[in-house]
């Protein structure tokens, strides 16, 4: 395959152009991008890549339209009106780029750490990502940003469970006979694994569903437990009583790999069926049933994902469905044990990219992604520091997907903000800013993948030229870094030696270069005999780093700080996972994916709409202490009883009344990983 780089347009044929999906999503897939006369044509799954298979999501299968769209950022613009406006006037790349500059110089004098970066998985790239941008902030000793929105409490369960977010190979799934697909609708958010679950039904393996939501998904298993949100941890313990109370376990496994038996044991024994059947609003014979499976089918495999780690308990709760597949030996079957993150194989070179040596021993602040509502309002204090002066955006999209948007939007609306915003579109977030500069899509830059759902890194070759004046962030913060006057030779590496510097000595670099992807050797059966990246090197069920923090040591439930049912006044659990045909707030402005969505959509089960005079289609207002927000209500079975699904992410400036769904999601942290809590929300809801 041809890569097209550096052969004259003009002679130039159809080429054909390797790459990788920069999506936040764990398929992470190879992209062969056709090329004619420098116009990318299509855009296709890499058939010879095993994970894609050829075969792209409906979303990324339109990359042209997303890279060709009409509204394309194309040169800076400088902000013409009040804060959220969104008036803006053309300004050049060089008259932008220094007026940016002196103003970051004139807060650093006093104080770096008043200028906060603020990005998060708009790519996943690792040169794109914090590469450049993170050397600029490293050396500026600007905040550093607690990169938590997403999956950080449940990435701190499994590593204080398994030593790492590491797990099984994704591909033995197909070969398992008993699937847990628990807390993840695999087919909006991860569409290959789906492939190999429906692979593995074929040869007679049985699906089960752990999801609050009637997904896409549930409703192609064989099972589905429509548990209240929050109650993950609940169930997980109920299934280990029964394991327990029938003798379903793997004793060699639990006493040669695993630490602290004995007293997971007694816990879970508090935990029978009708105890978790009353918390998890589950009946109680469903929960047996279910451990009667998982306890006497081999091998057993549980694809765990995120959605269940954002509550108060997210951390508890994954490291309570980690211990699952120790106490029955799964990990002895490639095609049995647990998957949640495959990240922790990577050995891509961080540091190299980032680094952070260029602190040189400074330790500046670090500011959660995830309070950035409360924390652009905070005055200057000893406990927080200098209050925020300038804010760098870069992947992300805050105003959006941050929690409880009416103190996100009045942070940013402040005049006093100093914000810049490196933009493919005019987003909210842009909106608000004083500063927008163009950025190039993954089809226009060079970028290096590591990948979270399976184990193979992959090289993202630019396949055009950037459009109109639009840059890589590389390039922004490069030129950022001289006008700041800072001197170090990694200001100068170019983005593929970038990518060369992040593939370290463990990754083979010509490898990518000759075919786009490479795979790490990672054990068939990781822990098949142990061998766990723990301290102690077993699945650690009491963890004794929790303990020195004077956390437990065990798993438990935690409830919810919001818990369904609790409140008089808000009676509904909300959660608000992603439309289908949206990546979180990632292509809500592709006109032909949003006619697919049509409006925001709050789904409620009939008997909650009846009682309310909720008629299907009708507009509804949510509601709750911290806002409200309407849309169109879809009253459906998809909504189990007592809990709404508020599905998002839409762009404010999108909604029914300029709002979106984290209108009323709250700013309260997890148990682990100080993670946001979006599906610990309790509303009401009335006929608009
Ligand atoms: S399935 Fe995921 S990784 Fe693959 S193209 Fe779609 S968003 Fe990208």
């Amino acid at each position: 395959m041809n890569s097209g780089i550096g052969i004259p347009p003009s002679i130039r044929g159809p080429q054909q152009v390797r790459g990788a999906c920069p999506h936040d999503c764990p398929d992470t897939c190879a992209l062969v991008t056709t090329v004619v006369d420098g116009v990318a044509v299509k855009v296709q799954g890499n058939p010879e890549h095993r994970p894609t298979d050829g075969v792209l999501c409906a979303k990324v299968s339109r990359y042209t339209e997303r890279t060709y769209h009409d509204e394309r950022l194309l040169r800076p613009l400088r902000r013409a009106g009040p804060k959220g406006s969104g008036r803006f006037e053309p300004v050049g790349w060089d008259e932008a780029l220094d007026d940016i500059a002196a103003r970051l110089k004139d807060i650093a004098a006093r104080d770096p750490q008043a200028i906060l970066p603020y990005s998060y998985c708009g790519t996943m790239g690792l040169v794109q990502g914090e590469g450049m941008a993170a050397r600029f902030f490293h050396r500026l000793g600007a905040s550093l940003l607690d990169r938590t929105i997403c999956a950080s409490a449940g990435g701190a369960g499994l590593t204080h469970t398994l030593g790492g977010k590491v797990g099984m190979k994704v591909e033995f799934f197909a070969e398992a006979r008993l699937i847990l697909i628990w807390g993840s609708n695999s087919i909006t958010s991860n569409l290959h694994f789906w492939r190999l679950a429906q692979e593995a039904k074929r040869n007679g393996a049985r699906l089960v569903c752990i999801d609050p939501r009637r997904t896409e998904t549930a409703e192609k298993c064989h099972e589905h437990l429509a548990l209240l949100p929050g109650t993950d941890a609940a169930l997980a313990l109920a299934l280990m009583h029964e394991l327990i109370e029938h003798d379903w376990l793997d004793h060699d496994y639990l006493a040669q790999h695993t630490l602290g038996w004995e007293a997971l044991r007694e816990r879970a024994l508090r935990w029978s069926p009708e105890r978790a059947a009353m918390v998890c609003g589950l009946p109680a014979q469903q929960i047996r049933d279910l451990a009667r499976e998982y306890g006497t089918t081999r091998p057993a495999a549980i694809r765990l994902n995120y959605g269940m780690q954002r509550v108060r308990g997210g951390g508890n709760a994954a490291r309570a469905v980690a211990c699952l597949p120790a106490l029955t030996g799964a990990w002895r079957h490639r095609a049995g044990g647990l998957l949640l993150s495959s990240s922790g194989w990577s050995p891509a070179d961080r540091a190299a990219l980032q680094r952070p040596d260029l602190l040189a021993g400074r330790t500046p602040r670090v500011v959660n992604m995830s309070t950035i509502g409360d924390d652009l309002l905070r005055p200057t204090s000893p406990a927080f520091g200098p209050r925020i002066e300038a804010l760098v955006v870069y992947n992300s999209n805050p105003v959006a997907v941050a929690p409880e948007s009416a103190r996100v939007v009045q942070g940013f609306a402040r005049e006093d903000l100093f914000t810049v915003v490196l933009e493919q579109f005019q987003t909210d977030t842009a909106d608000y800013a004083d500063y927008v500069l163009p950025a190039t899509t993954q089809l226009e830059h060079w970028d290096l993948h590591t990948a979270y759902g399976h184990t193979d890194v992959l090289l993202n070759r630019p396949a055009v030229a950037p459009l109109g004046e639009a840059r890589p962030n590389t390039q922004v913060f490069r030129d950022l870094a001289s006008r700041m006057g800072f001197q170090d030779p990694c200001f100068s590496d170019t983005d593929e030696q970038m990518c060369r510097q992040g593939c370290g000595s463990r990754i083979d670099f010509d490898e990518l270069l000759d075919k786009g992807f490479t795979s790490l050797p990672v054990p068939d059966a990781p822990f098949a005999h142990g061998g766990f990246p723990t301290a102690s090197g077993r699945c650690e069920f009491f963890s004794a780093a929790l303990a020195r923090q004077g956390l437990d040591g065990l798993p438990d439930h935690l409830p919810n700080y919001e818990v369904a049912g609790a409140s008089q006044h808000f009676p509904l659990a909300m959660i608000s996972p992603p439309a289908r045909n949206f990546l979180n707030s990632t292509f809500v402005n592709l006109r032909s994916l949003r006619d697919i969505e049509r409006q925001p959509v709050l789904e409620i089960h009939p008997l909650d709409a009846q009682p309310r005079g909720i008629q299907d289609g009708g507009v509804v207002r949510v509601f709750n202490e911290r806002g409200e927000y309407h849309c169109k209500a879809q009253v459906c079975e998809r909504a189990r009883p007592g809990v709404v699904n508020g599905l998002g992410i839409w762009w404010r400036k999108f909604g029914l009344a300029g709002t979106n769904v984290n209108q009323l999601t709250s700013q309260r942290l997890t148990d682990l990983g100080n993670g946001p809590v979006f599906y610990d929300c309790l509303v009401d809801v009335q006929p608009a």
